[in-house]
């Protein structure tokens, strides 16, 4: 070892970073591998100054967000994205060394990631048929984890996941552990949220992000929404000044009427064209797969993901290899782009089809 290794943690130099779809891809004209809204309503505000630091937590961003989902300004963390409020959660509710999280794989994989990169330790239970809880195997696991994720709709799956499901976990979980139930994707079927179930349920955590259906994936802005006490917690481990100032006011724009419209209109248009690329992808020979998705993207089984990732590649289309991921062998997930885009990647699947 050298002195470097000698002074890094095991755990940090054990650690594989998170293959991000931007670290991943660097070449390609149709970025189809991310799950971002094509459509870009905003642009960075004029002249603005940034001579003073910004508030903690911006009062007018919380104000807004807060009117925006239906919640108490005091039920509400603004953080750098869903990812920041990850590493907050595990950072302030596990012990290095001691802890422990639960996953549901196939899933997002930074709740792993974030818990190995603090020294605490990840348990997965892969989900069940048809992409639902394995309550049994959960429920055994339960008494000995922090935090237990879900994801809902699930990524890269595209399910969303049983409300009675959740309900009996958050029943066998109180008092015990937090429940953090990731909505990322909730704009594309809001009447799915369990945002309600935060009125009975005091450790019910559910993160939010401007990323996916706000079009706002280069901003870094994203919520937590959780009882005031949980809230608390978190700002103890928050840095002192999270949100820049130019955030907080594109923040503000997207959630503003218009912003609001804009983003419903958009969400209106990715599902019914999420629905015309689903039918697309039913009729190529080398598909054998397409999942149902209520988000903004599709996963599809086929014979041989490396090849078609390939050709997409040298068509210039960047989609998102899922193979590697438990029950995913041989899957790709693909975000609905704008017409033009979809119309890039199908022209690239059907020459890939003619050249079988
Ligand atoms: C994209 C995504 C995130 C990351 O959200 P940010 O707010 O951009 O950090 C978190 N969770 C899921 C399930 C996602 O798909």
């Amino acid at each position: 070892m050298n002195w470097l290794e000698t002074l890094t943690p095991q755990h940090v130099r054990d650690l594989v970073p998170y293959a991000s779809a931007r670290r991943e891809a660097s070449e390609g004209q149709v970025w189809l591998n991310a799950n971002e809204s094509p459509y870009t309503p905003y642009s960075v505000p004029p002249e603005q100054k940034l001579n003073r630091y910004p508030d903690f937590q911006p009062g007018d961003l919380l104000r807004a967000y807060a009117s925006y989902a239906g919640v108490q300004t005091e039920q509400l963390l603004v953080t750098r994205g869903i990812d920041e409020g990850i590493d907050l959660l595990t950072r302030a509710f596990c012990r290095p060394g001691y802890d422990q999280i639960l996953y549901t794989p196939p899933t997002y994989g930074m709740y792993k990631i974030c818990a190995e990169s603090l020294g605490v330790s990840s348990k997965p239970v892969p989900l069940g048929s048809g992409w639902q809880l394995d309550l049994p195997s959960m429920l055994a696991g339960v008494s000995e984890s922090k935090l237990i994720y879900l994801c809902s709709p699930n990524n890269p799956t595209g399910n969303t996941l049983k409300r009675e499901d959740i309900i009996d976990l958050l029943e066998a979980t109180r008092e015990r552990s937090l429940l953090v139930v990731d909505e990322a994707y909730i704009e594309f079927v809001p009447q799915i949220t369990v945002q309600d179930l935060l009125r009975d349920y005091p450790h019910l955590i559910i993160l939010r992000t401007l990323s996916k259906a706000f079009a706002l994936a280069g901003l870094r802005c994203g919520f937590v929404m959780a009882a005031p006490e949980i809230i608390h917690t978190l700002q103890k481990t928050s840095a002192p000044y999270p949100i820049p100032v130019p955030i907080i006011a594109l923040a503000l724009q997207a959630l503003e009427k218009l912003g609001i419209a804009s983003m419903k209109s958009a969400v209106e248009t990715i599902v019914k064209d999420r629905q015309g690329l689903w039918k697309q992808l039913e009729q190529y020979s080398f598909v054998k797969k397409v999942y149902p998705s209520e988000a903004n993207f599709l996963l599809f089984q086929l014979e041989d993901a490396p090849a078609l990732m390939k050709a997409l590649k040298s068509s210039g289309v960047v989609i998102r290899d899922q193979s590697a991921q438990v029950g995913l062998g041989n899957t790709l997930r693909v975000t609905v782009g704008t017409d033009q885009e979809l119309s890039q990647f199908t022209t690239a699947m059907q020459l890939f089809e003619e050249n079988q």
